[in-house]
């Protein structure tokens, strides 16, 4: 009302003010209303007492009241307060009147919160400047406020800016923290500054695109590739550095997801079969070794998989057979039965867990596919053992990722023999794409990349994107690595069994070890067992933490954390009990 009003305007205004006059003395009052009459003021109250002009007030809309100091009963100073008081009379402005120029009087007036004061007898020039004075003074107050405001908000950047730069110089402090990675330091921080400070949306939406990009396993990649966009550089060229200095080994990948395979579904069949094979409980020890095979084959139906990618389901069940006799079937741990077992567990990620609702169809097959093969070959050894006796498959791998580069290659191996090649209805592109998922599954599962792989993870959950590959792909390998050492987290007579048979091979290596002279590994030592030692330690490192982050971005596992921490009582309370006997 009063922003929207020019001060020339003011003499045109005056018509429309509602004006309450109160004043115990008829001729003051009338000697008031005259006045005002004349100086233009049409819309005039005049009430003789305080509690009349109160009761008015409280049920009307008055823009000035002019009250008289002296009055019995009520007096001025109690009528203003009470005004005061009203929550719809804060634009209503409150001028006392008296006979006295008694300065306290003035003083006590004006900082109770009236905006003016008038020394009887009143002379119409006062009178015709009334609003005008009223709407200055006000104006000159709503500029004081503005800057008062403008002030504190000041302040208060000043503050958060200091906030911001003590979080900043934490930064350095943090990435000398043995237990984090450099970069878990910097999202970390960075996190922190998103949640922590009041921020702008531009500065927060900056910061989470930082964030993306940190989680990118590609740190360095696009920005070569927005450089070579920038540069004239002709197509050919481009394309050849892309692929020589970009490291992209398959130009033809797309790096966001390809949605052409349809919503993916599980419960097309619902038979009881598949129900016990979604389940977090799954008891693979109460199976016939020879009906994994066929399971295996429910669960890519269960998917559509076979069908949609038009597999021969001869060579299919030909790709198994030959994949499963490539595992090692004297090895306690590491023999088909482990390679099932991952299989089933992702599955059950999948669909009970519901992760197939992040996932496209192409990558379900992928993922599956890489769970079947990714210890394929497997010959109970671990990878130091393999480089510290300089073992055939560490010199071929550089000591890099040694079993798992070999199971993914052997699995390759596989699938280019024409009798087992399910991928061969595949066109060139999702070929492509499958290759690229399956050797970032099946590397994934290296547990020398078990902290690099988490904290990527960790550092994505808050931000995933549905339409980003390398998101997909992270997820995939979350998946297969969760599977990889679910054990611990299955009902405990199954985890049990599993530990025993991870004990046994450890002690297998551990007799190698010794027959050379080298020193033992941890927990390999036959003449010095600790399996509930080593129980809680994997769980502890490994398992726990991993299972703790799928539950945050697959509520639905659940189930298998809960599991996973009594068994770590469990074996903690094994683990007393041997240390009593001793
Ligand atoms: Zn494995």
């Amino acid at each position: 009302f009063l922003r929207s009003m020019d001060i020339t305007d003011l003499e045109s205004q005056l018509g429309s003010l509602n004006i309450i006059v109160v004043d115990d003395e008829p001729i003051a009052r009338m000697v008031l209303t005259k006045g005002l009459k004349k100086c233009g003021y049409k819309n005039i109250t005049s009430v003789e007492s305080s509690r009349k002009a109160l009761e008015l007030i409280e049920n009307g809309s008055f823009n000035v009241a002019l009250c008289d100091v002296l009055m019995p009963d009520m007096d001025g100073m109690q009528l203003l307060t009470e005004i005061r008081k009203l929550p719809h009379t804060t634009d209503m402005s409150v001028i006392m009147v008296s006979a006295t120029e008694d300065l306290s009087i003035v003083y006590k007036c004006l900082s109770q919160g009236a905006d003016d004061y008038m020394v009887k007898p009143i002379r119409i020039p006062q009178l015709k400047n009334l609003w005008s004075n009223i709407w200055k003074k006000k104006k000159e107050r709503a500029i004081l406020q503005q800057l008062q405001e403008e002030k504190t908000k000041t302040d208060s950047l000043g503050i958060e800016l200091q906030n911001l730069q003590s979080q900043l110089s934490d930064l350095t402090s943090k990435i000398d923290q043995a237990v984090d990675t450099p970069i878990t330091a910097i999202t970390r921080t960075i996190g922190d500054l998103q949640s922590g400070a009041n921020l702008t949306p531009e500065v927060k939406n900056a910061l989470s695109q930082v964030l993306q990009s940190l989680a990118s396993s590609n740190l360095y990649k696009p920005a070569f590739n927005k450089i070579l966009d920038n540069q004239t550089v002709d197509g050919t060229t481009k394309k050849w550095l892309m692929t020589e200095l970009g490291g992209m080994t398959n130009p033809g990948v797309p790096t966001t997801v390809d949605t052409d395979y349809g919503k993916v579904h599980w419960s097309s069949s619902n038979e009881e079969q598949v129900r016990e094979l979604r389940s977090f409980e799954y008891d693979v020890w109460s199976k016939k070794e020879d009906d994994l095979v066929v399971y295996l084959h429910n669960i890519f139906d269960d998917f559509g998989l076979l069908d949609m990618f038009k597999v021969d389901r001869v060579k299919f069940k030909r790709f198994l057979l030959n994949i499963r006799s490539r595992y090692i079937a004297k090895n306690p741990y590491h023999n088909f039965i482990h390679g099932f077992d991952v299989t089933q567990s992702a599955y059950a990620y999948l669909t009970d867990g519901e992760g197939a609702s992040y996932l496209n169809h192409l990558e379900i097959f992928a993922l599956l596919v890489s769970c079947i093969c990714h210890d394929v070959g497997h010959f109970g050894l671990s990878n130091v053992f393999l480089m510290a006796t300089r073992h055939e498959l560490a010199i071929r791998y550089n000591d890099q990722s040694v079993l798992e580069n070999f199971h993914c290659a052997t699995a390759f191996t596989v699938l280019e023999d024409p009798d087992c090649n399910i991928f061969e209805n595949l066109d060139k592109a999702q070929y492509t794409t499958v290759r690229k998922l399956m050797i970032g599954c099946i590397l994934a599962t290296d547990l020398s990349k078990h902290m690099e792989l988490f904290n990527k993870f960790q550092a994505t959950i808050e931000s995933f994107q549905a339409d980003n590959a390398d998101h997909h792909l992270l997820l995939m390998q979350i998946l297969i690595k969760s599977a990889d050492i679910s054990n611990p987290a299955k009902p405990f007579p199954v985890a049990r069994y599993w530990a025993d048979m991870v004990q046994e091979e450890f002690f297998i290596q551990g007799d190698k070890e010794r027959s050379e002279g080298m020193e033992i590994s941890g927990f390999m030592d036959r003449d010095n067992p600790n399996i509930a030692g080593l129980q809680t330690g994997f769980a502890d490192y490994f398992v726990i933490p991993v299972f703790t982050l799928l539950e945050k971005f697959l509520p639905k596992t659940k189930p298998c954390l809960e599991m996973l921490l009594t068994n770590r009582k469990t074996w903690e309370n094994i683990k007393q009990q041997a240390e009593l006997k001793d």
